[in-house]
């Protein structure tokens, strides 16, 4: 399998692809290194995921740079990328011994409860954020006692292969992390099926995310999905609109519109709507496209040809604006703002791509009916200097993660997750915990 720059469309490394044999006996390693994983004391399992957080930054600029190469990612992107994935082994590392269980008063005994690891779980991860991803169910999957099967996403499987072996340079013992790089129709489809598989952690379009839980039925396998959002930018008239249309670009153009929490629907009050247009298409203009190893570029190309030909089908006629792209080999587009009704395609479907739909609002009422009026719930951004509206609508809007005068959605120490089509369960923070162990309940007779 070969594996493409897509700044340049050249190969940058040759894999064998795994098929459904690969996939087995990475299973089959993972189960049999289980009993001893689960039995290490979990001081010395802290101790192991911290020395791999420390080999993460060691190596920081290395992965930076694959992560870069393989996905086209401005360097600058790739080196925040990587310090999150340090941090995320970090707060696990330190979670191990506080994910603990609880006792319950109740008759003629005492009541316990017990936080079991599941076993082998398969991890499946997209190609927009390779490693991040990765990093974000690795760490809670390894410091609940699991041992992993990781599949990350047949374009981008460098950073992951890379991630594995510094897992094994920070003594975490073979077998625990197993990385298998294949197509998801063929590897990740086995590891849904497996019998031994205990969980998936699913990050990807709701499309595979719904066959994957389908799959996941035949053995009652746990699942988790991150999947695919269109997430609203609400920009309010009373909000400070310089630095709502100052950050505005970036929430929805950043790694090339290619984040599930892309703000892709700018919702603009209507009395502020000209004002914000315009602040909105200077700062667009001004964002650097280009090189992703030049370290002023703000956006690179997108994933691939197919990518973008994708992409440009959800902008017919003249837009509002289009910004800059290099020319030549690449797949570059844009950075696009159409005006756009919350009925078309552009503000209903995923782009997936650097093309923001621009819509009218009437009131707050109205925002919020907009907002909710889409399959998914993900993420979103309430502009206002109004706090108690900005509380009020934050309440209304049925989206897992929301940042109020801010276009932020994740951190390592808080839940993110979907409401709605784009899925169910938690990732980060404490709450990822949960998704990676059962509870026992034991009685004990006195
Ligand atoms: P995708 O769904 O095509 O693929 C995701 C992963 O699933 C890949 O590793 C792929 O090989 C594998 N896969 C494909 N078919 C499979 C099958 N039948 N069984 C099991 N696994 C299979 O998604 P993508 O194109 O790689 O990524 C883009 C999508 O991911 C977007 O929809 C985006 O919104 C979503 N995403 C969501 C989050 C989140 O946290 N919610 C984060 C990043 C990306």
């Amino acid at each position: 399998m070969q594996v493409v720059n897509p700044a340049t469309e050249e190969p940058i490394a040759e894999l064998e692809r795994a098929g459904v044999e690969e996939a087995d006996a990475a299973v089959a390693r993972a189960k049999a290194a289980f009993p001893a994983w689960r039995a290490v004391t979990p001081s010395d399992r802290a101790r192991l995921l911290r020395r791999l957080a420390t080999l993460v930054e060691e190596n920081g600029e290395e992965l930076a740079q694959i992560e870069t190469r393989n996905v086209g990612k401005p360097i600058s992107d790739s080196r925040g990328e990587v310090g999150m994935v340090a941090d995320v082994f970090h707060f696990y590392a330190g979670a191990v011994d506080k994910h603990h269980g609880e006792t319950i008063p109740v008759a003629g005994g005492v009541n316990m409860t017990f936080r079991e690891p599941l076993g082998v779980v398969g991890l499946i991860v997209p190609w927009n954020f390779p490693l991040n991803i990765s990093s974000w169910k690795l760490g809670p999957a390894l410091a609940c006692g699991n041992t992993v099967v990781l599949k990350p996403a047949e374009l981008t499987p460098l950073s992951a292969l890379r991630l594995a072996e510094l897992a094994l340079e920070a003594g975490i013992p073979e077998g625990v992390v197993n990385v298998v790089a294949g197509k998801g129709s063929i590897v990740g489809r086995r590891l849904v099926e497996h019998p031994d598989v205990a969980k998936i952690g699913f990050t990807g379009s709701t499309e595979v995310g719904r066959s994957v839980m389908e799959g996941a039925a035949a053995t009652i396998k746990r699942v988790t999905l991150e999947l695919g959002g269109k997430s609203a930018n609400l920009i309010f008239a009373d909000a400070d609109l310089e630095a709502a249309a100052a950050a505005a670009p970036y929430a929805v153009f950043g790694n090339a519109g290619q984040d599930c929490c892309a703000r892709s629907r700018i919702l603009v009050e209507r009395s502020a709507y000209d004002r914000f247009l315009e602040l909105l298409v200077e700062a667009t203009r001004s964002l650097k496209v280009g090189d992703p190893a030049d370290e002023s570029t703000e956006m690179g190309p997108l994933i691939s040809a197919q990518q973008r030909e994708k992409v440009a089908s959800f902008v017919g006629g003249e837009p509002l604006f289009r910004g800059d792209a290099p020319d030549g080999r690449g797949f570059w587009f844009p950075c696009t703002l159409v005006e756009a009704s919350n009925d078309d395609r552009v503000a209903r479907e995923e782009v997936f791509g650097p093309v923001a739909a621009v819509i009218r609002f009437a009131d707050e009422d109205d925002a919020i009916r907009l907002a909710n009026d889409t399959p998914y719930g993900l993420s979103g951004s309430i502009w206002t200097e109004n706090g108690a509206r900005a509380l009020r609508v934050a309440r209304a809007i049925d989206t897992g993660v929301l940042s109020i005068n801010a276009n932020s959605s994740v951190r390592v120490q808080t839940p993110f997750g979907g409401f709605k089509q784009s899925g169910f369960g938690r990732e980060l923070g404490m709450h990822a915990l949960e998704g990676y162990s059962e509870i026992k309940n034991v009685f004990v007779a006195t």
